[in-house]
């Protein structure tokens, strides 16, 4: 049985799901063959995403290929409960409600786990961290699965080379097709639209101070800069720390930057990137926006305790007033900001990075026989398929090489 807020919202979730098809013509022409050739026949999958319409869609397509589908969310503050409400209408079973407790978000994964999945799809690591301890029971059907993001992809790594990987897990994150356009510009873009939707001020000659400069921080400091805010990069990695030099920021420590910032915004996978020491010398009215990873990248726990006065002042802003007087706005309780203050990544986005997942999920169907219990990088056909289709679907093309070109780039003999 389905737990979701309301059965009669799903007529809104549909409108959704609709929409975004219309955006999605990689993983709908996936759609159209999974209908046919149903590689999943038999099998149930369990799946931990943000519960959105992008989402709903992926999971559509899943069962369409054969699939018994059990949803739910990876964010207790990402899910939309028409969206949920829509694939319960249908059928589905569903898991998620936005604005869970931590006990609640728990139990839902858990719930979705229970079917025993052949095949599970995870956002983050929590439905294999459980698969790995307490419902290991529920693993015992499993043939693999697929992880969608660099802290998951993280996680799994460690897993892996401490021998508790208990089954093949294919990593997501790293596909061209997904870090290069996902983390990179779906970030960049979603950040940057939860923040002024819930914010409704103006990024232009603000300083914003961007913690981490991987994937998704380029992403953010390229549209930033773009809409004239002066970005300031925060970094760990020498490297990371001269690339954003050289794309014209300025560098330096968080302590340094934190007394400059108008706008923070996290995207490092860390934890305890802005802490007590620092919000004792920001400016008054500063923005504090996380798009990371879970909600310990600003510590909120030295929010709190500085604070003399901590009140909701617009949906998804959280004020914390000082003992001075100084006003600290934390956006979406310092969780991803772009799903829970927003609606994620453009649908023609995570088009390429769902059209992956599905056809990962397939090639573990297909293959799993001869996969061990590893990390895998996405095979590059997959990648190169995605890109050929999508780069059809947005009416471009590249040039093919020639047999002499062929033998000039030495690629034959
Ligand atoms: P990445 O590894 O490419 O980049 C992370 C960067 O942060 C690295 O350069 C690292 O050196 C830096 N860093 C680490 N600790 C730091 C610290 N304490 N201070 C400053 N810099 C620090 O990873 P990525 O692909 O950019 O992903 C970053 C995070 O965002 C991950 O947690 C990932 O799961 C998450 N993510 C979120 C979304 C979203 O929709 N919001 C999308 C993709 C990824
Ligand atoms: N559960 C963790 C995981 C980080 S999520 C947390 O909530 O903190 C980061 C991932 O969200 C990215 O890798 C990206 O692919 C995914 N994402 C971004 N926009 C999305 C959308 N519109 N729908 C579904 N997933 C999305």
């Amino acid at each position: 049985m389905s737990d979701i807020k309301d059965i009669s919202l799903a007529a809104s979730g549909w409108d959704k799901i609709k929409w975004v098809e219309s955006y999605m013509p990689v993983l709908k022409l996936i759609r159209e063959e999974f209908r046919r050739t149903t590689p999943f026949a038999g099998m149930r999958i369990s799946t931990s995403i943000h519960l959105e319409a992008k989402t709903a869609y992926l999971a559509l397509t899943l069962r369409e290929g054969g699939a018994d589908v059990h949803v739910t969310g990876c964010n207790p503050l990402s899910t939309q409960d028409d969206v949920a409400a829509a694939l319960a209408s249908d059928g589905m079973e569903v898991f998620a409600r936005h604005g869970v407790t931590d006990e609640e978000y728990d139990a839902h994964l858990r719930m979705a786990l229970a079917h025993k999945p052949h095949l599970m799809i995870d956002d983050g690591g929590d439905l294999t961290n459980l698969i790995h301890g307490d419902c290991r029971g529920y693993g015992e059907c499993l043939l693999g699965g697929c992880e969608e993001t660099t802290t998951g992809v993280h996680r799994l790594i460690a897993r892996e080379k401490a021998g508790l990987l208990d089954y093949p897990m294919i990593n997501v994150n790293d596909a061209d097709c997904k870090h290069l356009f996902d983390n990179r510009y779906g970030t960049g873009q979603s950040t940057l639209d939860g923040i002024m939707n819930s914010t409704n001020l103006i990024i232009a000659g603000k300083t914003v101070v961007i913690a981490g400069y991987g994937w998704c921080g380029r992403g953010v400091a390229m549209r930033v800069h773009g809409m004239g805010g002066l970005v300031i990069v925060t970094e760990i990695d020498p490297v990371k720390g001269i690339e954003a030099v050289m794309d014209g920021f300025r560098v330096m420590k968080m302590d340094d930057a934190a007394p400059l910032g108008d706008l923070f915004i996290t995207v490092t996978g860390c934890s305890d990137v802005i802490t007590g020491e620092h919000f004792k010398v920001m400016k008054d009215g500063v923005l504090l926006a996380n798009a990371g990873h879970f909600d310990v990248e600003i510590n909120k726990n030295d929010l709190a305790a500085q604070a003399v006065e901590v009140w909701q002042r617009k949906p998804n802003i959280t004020g914390y007033r000082m003992a001075d007087g100084r006003i600290l706005n934390l956006l979406a309780e310092g969780r991803l900001v772009n799903l829970a203050a927003g609606n994620g990544h453009p649908a023609e986005i995570m088009d390429m990075s769902f059209s992956i997942q599905a056809r990962c999920l397939e090639y573990i169907a297909k293959n799993h026989k001869k996969l061990e219990n590893r990390v895998y990088q996405v095979p590059r056909e997959i990648d190169m398929d995605v890109a050929k289709l999508k780069l059809a679907a947005v009416g471009a093309e590249t040039d093919t090489l020639t047999p002499e070109q062929e033998k000039y780039l030495g690629l034959v003999l």
